[in-house]
């Protein structure tokens, strides 16, 4: 059986200084094993609290890696390494426009806004209302108020805003949603997992002026996408 072990909810113990402690670590064991190496992702990953955007039973594994169920139908926070994994190839950097697709916990939201900066900008659409409304709390208590979280079909994109420089998709496709491509700029970057058989490719595309380059990077396990373009 594929999938990931949900470990038991409980009350969390843990005090801030713990978990101030525990992503500093988090921080330098994904330096270590390779998976991140932009100081700009370093610094967003140390300065956002991700035990914030996990619902109580489950914040003592904030830093774990394993996702962790939201508030939803089949939402969840990815593991850890998966921001480095889906932000070091696109090459987010500060000025980006930037579109998420599949909001979840908001916390990935949070670090592109942090390496986008003020000049950037943060777009995330979110098909479920009830994690779109935990996301958008979260993103808010952590004191964010220039990241503009929707409530739609990611799959559509969000043509008021395009094009972009940047867009991640953060749950599991057949192929890239058309609407998708179009509102992305030309020399811009999308990454996404695809479905491929019974298994997941994390995919980074690059739009070019006569086409597009694709390449692949890994296996992952994501939710699949819903929506009109869902699976
Ligand atoms: N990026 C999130 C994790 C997302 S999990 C985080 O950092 O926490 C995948 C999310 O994609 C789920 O919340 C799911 O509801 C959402 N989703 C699935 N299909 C979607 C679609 N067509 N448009 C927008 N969101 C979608």
């Amino acid at each position: 059986m594929r999938g990931w072990l949900i470990p038991p909810p409980k009350e969390s113990t843990k005090s801030s200084e713990d978990f101030v402690n525990e992503r500093e670590a988090k921080v330098r064991g994904l330096i270590k094993n390779g998976y991140l190496k932009s100081p700009r992702i370093e610094s967003a990953l140390l300065k956002v609290p991700r035990e914030i955007f996990i619902p109580d039973p489950y914040r003592d594994y904030a830093y774990q890696e394993i996702p962790l169920p939201l508030p939803g139908e089949r939402a969840t926070i990815s593991c850890p390494h998966s921001y480095p994994l889906f932000y070091e190839p696109l090459g987010l950097d500060k000025g980006h426009r930037f579109l998420e697709i599949g909001s979840g916990s908001g916390y990935g939201a949070a670090i592109a806004r942090e390496v986008v900066g003020r000049e950037g900008l943060v777009v995330s659409v979110e098909i479920d209302p009830v994690t779109f409304e935990f996301a958008k709390r979260n993103i808010e208590r952590a004191g964010y108020d220039d990241i503009l979280v929707v409530n739609g079909d990611g799959g559509l994109g969000y043509p008021d805003m395009s094009p972009y420089d940047r867009i991640a998709i953060t749950a599991a496709c057949r192929e890239i949603p058309p609407p998708l491509i179009d509102q992305l700029k030309t020399w811009g970057r999308l990454i996404t997992p695809i479905h491929k058989g019974p298994n997941q490719k994390l995919v980074l595309i690059e739009k070019e002026v006569d086409g597009i380059e694709s390449y692949t990077i890994c296996d992952v396990l994501y939710v699949s996408l819903r929506g009109e373009y869902g699976v």
